[in-house]
């Protein structure tokens, strides 16, 4: 359990995975390179990890290639490929304490919400897919009466899975379920920061019974392993999560290469909308912090701009600036903290020059601005609120992904909605009020994948998410994500 673990002894005596894993075992890179991989609570550095190079994405491509074309995975009967997914998400489970720690230690993250949360979700998710295998029909068209006419689905053939660091397992769980369950096979390519859990579930696939070369991880450089997936001929589709700076390279990849599919989950600048008519603001205070400062922040659909109405700005704020006392930095390996680190020094600067820049626009910090912590050596970054923000100032239009709200003043649901839509973004936004009509109104009007009322970040394995605009498409979670990794045959059958 949680509670009893030691998990400070734990994590200096944990096997730290830092190979690729390809054709079903670990292996040394082609490159020889490395990168240092480093504990963001502490700075401390431990371990160099694989940097594979084209020619390991390419060995990667191969054995994912040589595996979907074999029909080992790709033809096997669906309650087998079941059977193995459930198995594999089983085994997620069972190793809960130490996937649980892999990702703290690369990310930060409190080991509260590693646990409870990260590997839950992921088991959760790849056990959804694996169950919809034998579940989904394909269909018969209306045809002439002397014609019978399918139409089906089949698997694209070999799927790269690009993902961020900010949920490792949960994002790589949101491409491998469906793309697996579809029949695919896979290669997967964690952030820098965050290569741990994805090296382990290449393991645990194989435990699984996952035949070798369905699932391959190559730990790597964006701008080296990422890219030559992007460019990879014999890659069919990428399903990636990420800036949208870097999605767009993907657009461009695709273009340029094999006209690779592509589904793209980016960022975000989601506005919290608070309404002159919210009859709950304790619940909406709650919901905003957790918001913007779960996760330090660090989340694609994190609540980062309040538009609020003037006539309950004051009372709300404070609300908000109590509720974030709640989520004070602490050590990431204590299970009572619920703000760990931010997942890297680059990553904090990043944040605290937008603090900078917003208290040079003239924003007004009304709580924190600024690093904590530091005696540490870890990278720790203060709940930041800013008042008196403009919706055209940069911590209004860019996105923080750390522990800064921005709060604008509107008036009225026109102005409040015209503000929200004020952005290249489109991934998510909230409204609350207690006026059904305001509600329905708010929800028509906000141009975002995911819309919530009266409540924040909620989500099922049974609802889709992703983004308008910029925030990308293709959705994840869901039947729908299914559709990303296979492509339809329509077949003819003269009678
Ligand atoms: P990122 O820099 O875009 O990186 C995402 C992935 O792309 C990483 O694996 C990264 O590898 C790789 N990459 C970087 N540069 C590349 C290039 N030139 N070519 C090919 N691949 C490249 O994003 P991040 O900093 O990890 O994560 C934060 C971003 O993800 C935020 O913008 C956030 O909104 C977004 N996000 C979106 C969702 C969603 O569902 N919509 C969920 C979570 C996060 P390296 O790490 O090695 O650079
Ligand atoms: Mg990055």
């Amino acid at each position: 359990m949680l509670h009893d673990i030691d998990w400070h002894a734990r994590a200096s005596a944990v096997a730290l995975p830092n190979r690729p894993f390809i054709d079903g075992r670990y292996v040394d890179s082609l490159s020889g390179e490395t990168f240092a991989c480093v504990y963001p609570g502490d700075g401390r550095l431990l371990t160099d990890v694989a940097s594979c190079n084209e020619r390991d994405v390419d060995r990667a491509v191969q054995s994912a290639r040589a595996a979907f074309e074999s029909g080992v995975w790709s033809r096997m009967n669906p309650a087998d490929r079941r059977r193995i997914l459930l198995r594999f998400a089983e085994l997620i489970l069972q190793n809960r304490e130490e996937l649980a720690l892999l990702e703290t230690l690369n990310v930060g993250k409190p080991i509260a919400n590693a646990y409870n949360g990260d590997v839950v979700s992921a088991a959760n998710c790849i056990a959804w897919y694996a169950e919809a295998i034998d579940k989904v029909y394909g269909e018969v068209a209306a045809t002439a009466h002397d014609m019978t006419t399918l139409v089906l689905r089949e698997p694209l053939g070999v799927v790269a899975a690009v993902v961020p660091w900010n949920y490792p397992m949960s994002m790589a769980a949101w491409k491998l379920g469906p793309a697996l369950a579809t029949g695919n096979s896979v290669i997967l390519k964690p952030a820098e920061q965050s290569p741990f859990t994805a090296l382990k579930f290449g393991e645990l696939a194989i435990e699984a019974g996952m035949p070798a070369g369905v699932l391959n991880v190559v730990p790597g450089l964006g701008h080296i392993a990422g890219k030559a997936l992007g460019l990879h001929m014999d890659v069919d589709c990428i399903g990636f999560t990420g800036s949208t700076e870097v999605g767009k390279y993907f657009m461009q990849y695709s273009g340029s290469s094999n006209i690779k599919r592509i589904g793209l989950e980016l960022g975000g600048k989601s506005p919290q909308i608070v309404l002159a008519d919210c009859d709950d603001l304790d619940a909406a205070a709650a919901g905003i912090a957790a918001g913007i400062f779960a996760n330090t922040g660090q989340v694609c659909n994190a609540g980062s701009r309040l538009i609020v109405d003037e006539a309950v700005r004051d009372s709300l704020l404070d609300r908000i600036a109590a509720q974030a006392l709640n989520f004070a930095p602490g050590d990431p390996l204590d299970t009572s903290t619920r703000m760990g680190s931010m997942v890297s020094q680059e990553q904090m600067e990043r944040v605290l020059g937008y603090i900078d820049a917003g208290q040079r626009d003239g924003a007004k910090a009304l709580i924190g601005g600024g690093r904590v912590r530091n005696e540490t050596g870890g990278f720790y970054v203060a709940p930041t609120i800013f008042d008196g923000v403009r919706n055209d100032m940069t911590i209004a239009r860019e996105e923080i992904f750390g522990p800064v709200l921005s709060v604008i003043s509107v008036r009225g649901l026109d102005e409040a909605m015209t503000v929200a839509n004020d952005t290249v973004y489109g991934l998510a936004g909230a409204v609350w009020t207690g006026s059904l009509r305001n509600a329905h109104r708010a929800a028509k009007a906000m141009r975002a994948g995911v819309v919530w009322v009266n409540c924040f970040d909620r989500g099922s394995l049974a609802v889709p998410f992703g983004g308008f605009k910029q925030s990308g498409f293709g959705r994840d979670k869901s039947l729908h994500a299914m559709d990303k990794y296979t492509d339809l045959k329509a077949v003819w059958f003269a009678h």
